[in-house]
């Protein structure tokens, strides 16, 4: 293969650089990248991959260009509203560089096409938005063999890596082993992301495929960059492939494709109890609560709040217990007292509540509604603390499994190098932790759970 005299000019700050050379270049114009996703991040990763010459782009979305894209997904133009994506993106890179082939493959990719699709190509860049999808390119790549170089958005922030577990980096089911309750995954419609983001977040996405192409410097594998624009700054967080990993691990469980929609379907955690019991059974509205309380020689009233909850309200008499730390057998609680129990709204409380009825407590009562209907019902001038824009705008924030943690943190669980599946957020002042029916959530610092 050999470079035109058009080429030659078009490339020559390329071949000035001694990193990419006339080799490297040549190695750019051989090489295929399979982008999923031809929205936000797909314009900048095609539309650089394309100009730096590229030789075969293919592009993977069944979805059509919306007024809507258009403030963020700059290979689109208002009169390309209503396209395929694929076609409008498409004809921006062969625009900017004619040199080069792009493949378009206007469908939804599904566990019968995936595998004849990848392996045309020799790196996987998957932009995709949902889950699902996700599960099913990691598997994808790590049976084809590709290298995966992953990004995701969310409203200010982003994140990039390359999963390669052959070459002894991880995959993404190291990092996420599974996914979020689909409950609480947010509707991308209504999250919103900040124009400029996929921009940022393409071009680094960009950057590590060019990389691997040129076989130089040091690639994003076994390192997960997180963005923050309205922060501006970049985090690094190291990521291991997980022994255990039911993909890539040493004995591993998926060997094939599955049921990727079955798969992400998962509960949220306390939907599922192995007991289910009657919860209106243990509730009492606020001032039944009280009222029992009063009366009752035997109370003992428990917070399963987390601390920084307490700190901005309690009521009066409680002991705190969050319920990210909750044991029934050393919570010091007696079986024989009546325990009266109280989150924010009622549900972790609940929780806890079925933890110490499994546990032998037999006397228990739940705060219907919470703290919060407490304050509004019982104690008007206790302050009440809530969050913007309730559940639309997800209040929640998946941080990795227990396991993860275990795994990646050190033995005093320095949620330090913790960092949130949706947004990237890591771990600290502002992104704090509770303990869900099998896995770690956090919450931002003003925005907490409806729970
Ligand atoms: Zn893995």
């Amino acid at each position: 293969m050999k470079l035109n005299n058009e080429e030659i000019n078009r490339y020559s700050r390329h071949l000035t650089l001694p990193e990419v050379g006339m080799a490297g270049q040549l190695e750019l114009k051989e090489s295929s990248v399979l982008m999923i996703g031809a929205g936000g991040l797909g314009s900048p990763l095609g539309m650089y991959l394309g100009a730096v010459g590229v030789g075969k782009i293919g592009l993977v979305d069944f979805d059509v260009v919306d007024h809507t894209n258009l403030h963020r997904q700059i290979a689109h133009t208002t009169s390309d509203e209503g396209r395929p994506k694929v076609e409008s993106l498409r004809d921006t890179i062969l625009g900017g560089n004619p040199n080069i082939e792009v493949e378009i493959h206007n469908i939804r990719l599904e566990r019968d096409n995936v595998l004849e699709l990848f392996k045309q190509y020799d790196i996987i860049a998957d932009g995709s938005d949902n889950f699902e999808t996700r599960y099913l390119i990691n598997d994808a790549a790590y049976f084809s063999k590709k290298p995966l170089v992953s990004a995701s958005i969310f409203r200010f922030q982003g994140q990039i890596t390359i999963f390669s577990p052959e070459t002894g980096g991880p995959c993404y089911r190291c990092l996420y082993s599974e996914p979020p309750p689909a409950a609480l995954v947010p509707n991308w419609a209504v999250a919103g992301v900040l124009g400029v983001l996929p921009g940022v977040v393409g071009l680094i996405q960009a950057t590590e495929v060019i990389k691997l192409i040129l076989d130089g410097g040091a690639p994003l594998i076994g390192r997960l960059l997180l963005y923050d624009a309205m922060k501006m700054n970049f985090k690094e967080v190291r990521v291991r492939k997980d022994p255990e990993c039911v993909l890539c691990g040493d004995n591993p469980s998926v060997t094939e494709l599955i049921d990727y929609k079955a798969f992400c379907d998962v509960p949220l955690p306390g939907a599922e109890v192995p007991e289910e019991i009657d919860e209106a059974a243990y509730e009492l509205s606020p001032q039944e609560f009280k009222d029992a309380m009063d009366q009752d020689p035997s109370a003992v009233l428990v917070d399963v709040r987390e601390s920084f909850e307490w700190d901005i309200c309690k009521i009066d008499g409680a002991q705190l217990l969050p319920l990210s730390s909750f044991e029934p057998a050393s919570s010091g609680l007696d079986p024989e007292d009546s325990i009266y129990l109280y989150c924010y709204k009622g549900k972790r409380s609940m929780l806890a509540l079925k933890e110490l009825k499994k546990a032998g407590f037999k006397k228990l009562k739940n705060l219907s509604g919470g703290i919060d209907l407490w304050a509004e019902e019982v104690d008007s001038d206790m302050p009440q603390y809530w969050v913007e824009g309730g559940q639309t705008c997800p209040p929640y924030l998946l941080i990795k499994s227990w396991k993860f943690i275990q795994l990646n943190a050190d033995s005093s669980t320095n949620f330090s190098t913790m960092s949130c599946v949706w947004c990237g957020g890591v771990s600290g002042r502002n992104l704090r932790f509770y303990r869900g029916q099998s896995r770690w959530y956090g919450i931002t610092g003003n925005r907490l759970p409806n729970a």
